[in-house]
């Protein structure tokens, strides 16, 4: 089969491999749509923590198996123990021994993978496999929110309008919340408005000095000056959900400690998803899929992906799928 191998960083070639082998427990999926996102981009410029080479990458998957032809699948990335602390009160995301399609294991940037059968979830008719695809980045965004406790009394802020800031919101304005998205690259926004006037969702163009406190604040960019002007941003009792990494922090000024005393503000995490929440997020697909198809920025050939590496990188354009 036809496969996309990342043998080093910034070597990207496509190859042709035999095809995959399931394990015990395993199914064959003929990929119908992957999804690039900025996380594959990072892991062909600089690698992960969670990053074995040679690999195929590709996390964000859906296809079809010959067990049940027709009907169409996602595919939860992970693999988990099942027996662990982590995987015994549901977060198996967090599972040490984590093995994640696409970083561990061979991903969908092919013709075939191998997954888990028990990792495989029925789309709903009337989801297309590019759309299908967006599951996995969804998911991530209900596990966000979940980490978050957001509810319909909340005001929420989100950093970055991009993908994953998009998704966050509308997981968001699923939970009756009311949203403000910041971005100081107003072009970016504006790729957006027609999403954000019908849902009612607010613009905050500038990270600091804008009116108002709010209970939740998500930053979905890497970018460290989120953190200091979102702590800033919260109401007593709010919390902020640290949703992206952050590159290269300066030292975290004390205040901010104080600021999480004195106004007894919370912290959270969140990395991944759980199979549940992507199974939320199949549900979310069913209802809001036609709101979001413009987060498909464009469909692109297997041999087309290593050229658009660099644009993924800086977070131009929404999702290009390989379909
Ligand atoms: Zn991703
Ligand atoms: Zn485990």
């Amino acid at each position: 089969m036809k496969a996309l191998l990342l043998t080093k960083q910034k070597s990207l070639t496509i190859v042709e491999r035999p095809m995959p082998t399931p394990d015990e427990g395993e199914v064959l999926v003929r990929v119908a749509a992957a999804a690039l996102c900025r996380t594959d981009a990072k892991m062909w410029h600089s690698g992960h923590r969670d990053l074995h080479m040679p690999r195929i990458l590709g996390h964000e998957v859906s296809g079809f198996i010959d067990a049940s032809p027709g009907r169409l699948y996602v595919i939860w990335p992970g693999k988990a123990c099942g027996s662990c602390h982590a995987c015994r009160s549901g977060r198996e995301n967090l599972c040490p021994d984590m093995r994640i399609t696409g970083f561990h294991r061979d991903g969908g940037f092919a013709e075939f993978l191998a997954v888990p059968r028990s990792s495989l979830l029925e789309v709903p008719d009337g989801v297309g496999a590019s759309m299908a695809a967006l599951s996995e980045p969804l998911a991530c965004a209900v596990h966000g929110v979940r980490q978050a406790s957001v509810n319909s009394c909340d005001q929420v802020l989100i950093y970055g309008a991009g993908t994953l800031g998009i998704l966050l919101a509308l997981v968001c304005l699923d939970c009756g919340a009311t949203v403000v998205i910041a971005d100081p690259d107003e072009d970016k926004l504006s790729k957006s408005t027609a999403f954000r006037s019908g849902f009612g969702v607010g613009t905050d163009l500038h990270l600091s000095g804008a009116d108002g406190l709010v209970d939740v604040v998500f930053n979905a960019t890497p970018a460290a000056e989120t953190f200091d002007a979102g702590v800033h941003r919260l109401a007593a009792g709010g919390r902020f959900c640290l949703f992206s990494g952050i590159g290269n922090l300066p030292v975290i000024p004390s205040r901010i400690f104080d600021e999480l005393h004195y106004r007894e503000l919370k912290f959270v995490g969140a990395y991944g998803c759980t199979r549940n929440d992507m199974s939320e997020a199949v549900r979310l697909l069913s209802c809001y899929a036609d709101d979001l198809q413009f987060l498909i920025e464009r469909r692109i050939r297997l041999d087309e992906v290593p050229s658009e590496m660099e644009a993924i990188l800086v977070g131009k354009g929404f999702r290009r799928i390989i379909a």
